[in-house]
């Protein structure tokens, strides 16, 4: 150990006491120790996938106590033996060169410079609270990601909001899962999504809306293929995605025209006497005024505000009328939009009124984002109180106090600002401190130059990553460095609701601590380590989650630790104490007809589509629709650009697709580069001319870092989710930026 690192030791020892000491002996506090001593050396364990919501299983080989290299595991109830490119790439982004692993500090001169963690700890504290004491506590927010286990979003949402007062904290994951939240909140009485993966399996018509499965969980569309009923499987999307390609039916409607089309269809339903009423009758509420609302959408209307013909239309309805098992999947075209918490309702409604719901191959269903969307909704105390509680309800914070042993006047009487409007009150002057941890607001966020401006007014920025060189990171007035997936444990919860184990495989470089270990330190530096002294290993925390849960929806008190999910292949929630429940099992909800609602029933919710935020103009004349362009990378790239495999799969130029009439018109040449140009920025792209998009429209996948130059910054009202896929755009034949 070299003498920074004492140093750093014996100041911690002495500012920071007992706590510190120990975490310090911890096997991979500041390189002590190679891996946990509960995985035996020359073993093969099982870990989830670090990456999207599918939550696969990945077998890590180790020779001795180094990690080699890792298999798809065979025997996963979720991916049976299969793995994406970027689970096959999962250890690459480990050993890469630009990892933080010391902390780093902005100097005089603006450059961030390593200082040791003692100094790091001290300058958090001392800047946070000086900004606290000048403008009150919550003029310090936090912004955290669907991407580190619930554990550490457990201990980062109560030190934060308990501990350090900060009101304000919300997640990336307002970027990808807050309409469906929304959404099933309302409909259902509780964020559940009611399904589970052998449903692909099982349907006999499978809808997907805005939802490219070939691509974005390519893992769950192996399962789509593993389906032995001759499925129709329809894609309502804009695009001919690689998905919709594969389809059965492709409804490719104009963008945003969804819930016009969805409430036209409920309409051609009822009329043809293909609902379920006794179903509806015994499940429901709000029927007769939603049948009296989707009057409205006749299908002149619908074929004329869709684009679609009417053969389609009607093949579309005809396949949901025949249909004994009729499953609705949607992903980010549903709930990146202005009013996707209706159109994912609309979805909700189609389901409920057919009767699909609660039986095998049925449901309306959600399919989560990142690897760990699920527990950020649930677990992260930034849209609900820890548990999927109420932070407005008094018993239900007395309950979180009195599990989690801290005071109940502690517990904030109101929710968090969303992500936006947090970066709202940095514009007005309010937020001066932020704490970003493991996303890449910079890259990210909708309108980004905006968003960039924003963060760079802060008085002080703190990023917490794996990496010193993400946009964000750069901005940032100190950096701290954290472990990444394989360096950590913890627990995931994925698409279908199930709870799985990461674990540390593989020791964090240099002084990189996991975001668990660096949360310890703050909570002591900040002078509330006691609040959390029961916080000693992860596992701890997942007890707490267990507490909390209790009595919810999401109970998970029949979950007895890290040893029952991994002799299980993970479980599903819930998992009510006393419940048993069998090794690869797959359970759904609702399957007696009861909704967490207070009356147990499901709502019929609806409302009129709205005008698109950003039309057309004579100057913009195309649609701009973003999405994910590759299954072999991963949002904004942090990690998966780390490897050669997946850089060589993705093209490492940007690209615009456009239509050949399109191209035509603007004098464009395949493989030419242009300007994409939108009121608020633009950037350069190769042409890539073809029929995936239809005339007038054009795509860019959102893993460049430019492409959010051009996002129109539109939000859901209800779930506050950014507008991502509708743009006003043109095309310049030159490359002028
Ligand atoms: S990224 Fe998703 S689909 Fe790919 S291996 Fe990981 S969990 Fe599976």
């Amino acid at each position: 150990m070299n003498k920074l690192l004492r140093t750093a030791q014996s100041l911690l020892f002495e500012r920071q006491g007992t706590l510190t000491r120990e975490l310090l002996r911890e096997p991979g506090g500041f390189g002590l120790g190679q891996v946990p001593s509960r995985l035996k050396p020359d073993t093969t364990t099982t870990a989830v996938c670090g990456f999207c919501s599918t939550g696969c299983g990945l077998d890590i080989h180790l020779k001795g106590d180094q990690v080699v290299n890792l298999t798809p595991a065979k025997d996963y109830p979720v991916n049976l033996g299969m793995a994406c490119p970027k689970g096959w790439e999962a250890l690459t982004p480990l050993k890469a060169k630009d990892r933080a692993t010391t902390p780093m500090l902005k100097n005089d001169s603006g450059q961030l410079r390593p200082v040791d963690w003692p100094l790091a700890l001290s300058t958090f504290v001392q800047r946070m609270k000086a900004i606290q004491g000048k403008y009150g506590e919550e003029s310090c927010a936090f912004l955290s990601t669907g991407q580190i286990p619930s554990e550490e979003m457990f201990f980062l949402g109560s030190l934060a909001k308990f501990g350090m007062g900060m009101q304000h904290g919300d997640g990336n994951t307002r970027q990808c899962m807050a309409t469906a939240v929304v959404a099933y909140k309302q409909a259902f009485g509780f964020d559940a999504p009611p399904y589970t993966y052998a449903d692909f399996e099982e349907s006999d018509v499978l809808v997907f809306v805005g939802a490219n499965p070939c691509i974005a969980h390519p893992i769950l569309w192996e399962r789509v293929c593993r389906n032995r009923h001759q499925p129709e499987i329809v894609v309502v999307d804009p695009r001919r995605t690689e998905t919709a390609m594969a389809a059965t039916l492709h409804v490719s409607l104009k963008p945003k025209s969804d819930l016009c089309l969805f409430y036209g269809v409920a309409r051609a339903l009822i009329a043809r006497g293909a609902i379920q009423s006794d179903y509806i009758a015994a499940h429901t509420e709000g029927f007769d005024a939603f049948r009296a609302h989707v009057e409205n959408f006749n299908e002149e209307r619908v074929l004329a505000e869709t684009g679609l013909e009417r053969a389609v239309f009607e093949r579309l309805v005809t396949a949901i009328e025949k249909g004994k098992r009729v499953s609705f999947w949607w992903t980010m075209g549903v709930n990146q939009s202005y009013e996707g918490v209706k159109v994912a309702q609309a979805l909700i409604n189609l389901a409920l009124m057919t009767g699909n719901i609660g039986r095998p191959g049925t449901g309306a269903n959600s399919i989560t984002g990142q690897c760990n969307a699920m527990g950020s909704r649930l677990f992260s105390n930034t849209t609900n109180l820890l548990g999927g509680h109420s932070f407005e309800d008094p018993v239900h914070r007395e309950k979180v106090a009195s599990a989690l042993g801290v005071p109940e006047t502690r517990i904030p009487r109101s929710g968090s600002l969303a992500y936006d409007q947090i970066l709202e009150q940095i514009h007005r002057g309010k937020i001066k401190g932020l704490w970003i941890i493991a996303t890449n607001t910079a890259h990210s966020w909708i309108n980004q130059a905006d968003a960039r401006a924003l963060l760079g007014r802060l008085e002080f920025l703190v990023v917490q990553d794996m990496f010193v060189t993400t946009e964000t990171a750069e901005l940032a007035h100190l950096v701290l460095p954290a472990a990444g997936w394989g360096e950590k444990d913890g627990t995931f919860i994925n698409s279908e609701r199930r709870l799985m184990l990461l674990k540390k495989v593989a020791r964090a470089p240099g002084q990189a601590l996991s975001d668990f270990q660096i949360f310890r330190l703050l909570a002591e530096a900040w002078g509330v380590g006691e609040m959390f002294e029961k916080f000693r290993e992860p596992e701890d925390v997942f007890h707490a989650m267990r507490a909390v849960s209790r009595g919810q929806p999401c109970d998970i008190s029949g979950i007895t630790g890290y040893e029952m999910i991994d002799r299980l292949r993970g479980v599903q929630w819930p998992l009510r104490e006393g419940e048993a429940v069998e090794e690869r099992s797959e359970r759904r909800l609702f399957e007696d007809g009861r909704f967490f609602t207070q009356s147990g029933r499901a709502k019929f919710i609806f409302a009129d589509p709205r005008p698109i935020p950003e039309a057309i103009t004579k100057k913009y004349p195309l649609v701009l629709l973003t999405g994910r362009g590759t299954s072999a990378q991963w949002h904004t790239q942090t990690r998966t650009a780390k490897s050669p495999v997946l850089r060589k799969l993705y093209s490492p130029d940007p690209y615009v697709e456009i239509n050949p009439k399109d191209a035509r018109e603007l004098g464009v040449n395949p493989g030419q580069w242009v300007t994409v140009e939108s009121a608020r920025g633009k950037m350069r792209a190769r042409a890539h001319v073809t029929q995936i998009v239809s005339p007038g429209q054009v795509f860019i996948p959102m893993h460049y870092p430019e492409t959010n130059l051009l996002t129109f910054p539109a939000f859901d009202e209800e779930s506050r989710q950014p507008s991502y896929k509708h743009a006003a755009v043109r095309v310049l034949p030159s490359a002028s930026v």
